[in-house]
């Protein structure tokens, strides 16, 4: 195959060389994107009228605390209040859909300012229970990387170590949990997931067995009821999978269910 970007030979079904991959910025181009909601709805519900005015060339316009998160952010980043940027960071995640629990099919808005975020984020390091949520958050966005540069046609010799160098970070991120009992079921079920994508899957299965044996909420049980049956059935364990699936409380309505379903049709 060739590169689609500079037409050099690549390797197997490689699309991408890793001279091209080396020179993308924002490495989130390669997760699922999602329209920006927030934005429409800052837009439309807010009326926000720095999005309407756009940039200005005089100094007549100043901003100051605003709801515009890349204005918020500079001035946060300023003041040098670790409160407030966690919760800035930890809020900013969730409203762009990243949960505390790893899915597997959130899809990111395209927006530099969030990798911008993370980049600037990630050695930070403040023993409070907002930034180890803001932290699992990051560590979420990471894990999706490390799945999506290890399965995407990119040449293997630069995306697996590129994919391993995230997964590491991600499970650094999760580790600040540790200390805070209400994040620790969480990171523990993404941390499961990253590692069935990095190809741990027995041990994936293991971690969530030994979650399920904790007493947990309806949601919770649920959300690793339905992780476990993922892995079955990537594993080729449809008919544990299904036996998961019909197990699963009538009222539970989440798309990762249809899926399964779909994916298990047939093999009752
Ligand atoms: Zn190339």
């Amino acid at each position: 195959m060739a590169c689609v970007v500079c037409g050099v030979e690549t390797k197997g079904a490689a699309l991408l060389c890793g001279r091209c991959l080396g020179k993308i910025d924002d490495p989130l181009v390669f997760l699922p994107v999602s329209l920006d909601p927030i934005s429409d709805h800052r837009l439309f519900q807010v009326a926000s009228a720095s999005l309407r005015i756009g940039p200005t060339s005089t100094a007549d316009t100043t901003f100051s605390k605003g709801l515009e998160p890349a204005l918020r952010l500079r001035e946060i980043q300023a003041s040098k209040d670790v409160g407030t940027l966690s919760q800035f960071i930890n809020r900013y995640l969730m409203g762009l859909g990243i949960g505390l629990y790893l899915r597997g099919d959130e899809r990111i808005p395209r927006r530099g300012l969030i990798w911008n975020i993370m980049k600037g984020a990630e050695g930070l390091e403040f023993n409070t229970e907002q930034w180890a949520s803001a932290s699992v958050r990051m560590g979420n966005i990471y894990s999706l990387l490390a799945r999506a540069l290890s399965t995407l046609p990119i040449d293997p010799s630069v995306a697996l170590p590129l994919a391993q160098r995230n997964a590491d970070t991600a499970r650094r991120l999760y580790s600040r949990s540790l200390l805070y009992p209400s994040l620790n079921l969480a990171s523990s079920a993404n941390e499961a997931m990253l590692d069935h994508w990095t190809g741990d899957s027995n041990k994936a299965l293991l971690t969530i067995e030994r979650l399920l044996g904790f007493e947990l909420s309806e949601d919770d049980r649920s959300h690793l009821m339905i992780v476990k049956a993922t892995i079955l059935v990537d594993t080729g364990e449809t008919a544990k999978a299904v036996q998961i699936v019909e197990s699963l409380p009538g009222m539970v309505k989440d798309s990762r269910v249809s899926r399964l379903k779909a994916l298990t049709e047939g093999s009752e």
